[in-house]
């Protein structure tokens, strides 16, 4: 009957003034029982095995060992093939022997170097990387936005995701029942100036990376072209179990996404670094999204720890990550009014929040799927060796 508590109240008071200590009883049982469900979602998310489907780990850390036990989690450990073909090589070596020495904290996710993508053997050799990197316990392979953004073809085009030179991998991977990771395009304001404040400080990602701000740079790829690449992927290889990373660069509303849930049963999404955006998008939006996609949305964080990191570093990841969770859990297990603004670096309003947004209030049964229940059904094999 009534939409919303504000609706409650209007009504009430527009009855009769004799009911406004009525009305008062009634705002405090609507106030007491929302708190108090929202107080059992925390816990409960406290106390159930999750799983973070996106995180980088490329050293041996024990805080990140010690904080997984804390809040009882485990890592899907991403390689990328970011930095070149050395990079690659030791990221996957790192990744195998983490996951080989920390059966219960790691399990890993692989990537293909695309070094000499358009040489001959290129095709046979990583195919024959892939396969040894499964039997060294790899679930899923990653494939990163350089496709798309970056690789060019021998007459100077940009390699989308859907060239044909990708195919026999994609055929692979799909043919193992392993996982492909997708992390393709970038939220669309790359392709809208860059901000930078009165001081000339950079505050967003792409200030800082202009080589991924295709803003003004008509010879660039649109965001139009690397979404359309994903979607003939999506349709040309169904029995490919699809994750696409960071909400799959449709991050700006969720009826994108909805869209490629109606037509690709092989495809979900991981919220990794991009709850801001769904932050800003209107709260019954998205929780109706959460709740119709809840088995094929995965929860993700894009965190974890670089490599030689000092003792001081260290401390302040471990705090980062403990900031990150406890939002997430925030916005996605509570109605809290979350202090929010349109401005942000990391995920953190700048230089100060302006309005609130509510959180999502999940029911508990949506939040084990998306911590843990869908992880381990796109990604089978994730939950091995996970005791709390
Ligand atoms: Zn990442």
């Amino acid at each position: 009957m009534f939409a919303n508590r504000a609706d409650v109240v209007i009504s009430l008071v527009c009855m009769r003034s004799r009911l406004f200590p009525f009305f008062l009883f009634c705002l405090a049982c609507l106030e007491g029982s929302s708190l108090l469900q929202a107080e059992n979602h925390v816990a409960y998310l406290n106390s159930i095995k999750k799983i973070d489907v996106h995180t980088h780990v490329r050293m041996d850390a024990a805080f990140v060992r010690e904080l997984l036990d804390q809040q009882n989690f485990k890592y899907l450990n991403v390689c990328v093939d970011s930095m070149g073909s050395e990079m690659t090589l030791s990221q996957r070596e790192n990744a195998r022997d983490l996951y080989q020495k920390y059966p219960r904290h790691y399990s890993w996710v692989t990537t293909f170097d695309s070094k000499g993508l358009f040489e001959p053997g290129w095709t046979n050799r990583t195919i024959e990387l892939l396969k040894q990197d499964f039997e060294n316990g790899a679930i899923g392979v990653k494939i990163w936005k350089n496709f798309g953004m970056e690789i060019l073809n021998p007459t100077g085009e940009y390699v989308q995701i859907d060239d044909p030179i990708l195919r026999p991998i994609f055929e692979f991977i799909a043919q193992e029942n392993k996982t492909l990771l997708a992390h393709i395009g970038e939220p669309i304001r790359a392709w809208m100036p860059t901000y930078t404040t009165e001081e000339g400080i950079p505050r967003n990602y792409w200030a800082n990376r202009p080589e991924y701000s295709f803003y003004d740079k008509p010879d660039k790829p649109s965001y139009s072209d690397i979404i359309s690449a994903v979607d003939h992927v999506l349709r040309d290889h169904p029995n490919l179990r699809y994750v696409a990373a960071h909400l799959a660069s449709l991050e700006f509303d969720v009826e994108e996404i909805a869209l490629r849930m109606e037509k690709h049963p092989n495809f979900a999404v991981e919220i990794g670094g991009r709850t801001r955006y769904l932050m800003w998008q209107a709260r019954g939006k998205v929780r109706a999204f959460f709740l119709k996609y809840q088995d094929r949305i995965l929860y993700g964080t894009d965190m974890g720890a670089p490599a030689n990191m000092s003792l001081h570093e260290s401390e302040s990841r471990k705090n980062r990550i403990i900031t990150r969770n406890a939002h997430c859990t925030q916005y996605l297990a509570t109605d809290d009014e979350i202090p929010w603004g349109d401005i942000i670096s990391g995920d953190r309003p700048i230089p100060e929040a302006s309005y609130s947004v509510t959180g999502l209030a999940l029911p508990e049964s949506v939040l084990k799927k998306i911590y843990y229940d869908n992880v381990v059904r796109w990604f089978p094999g994730v939950e091995t060796n996970f005791t709390d």
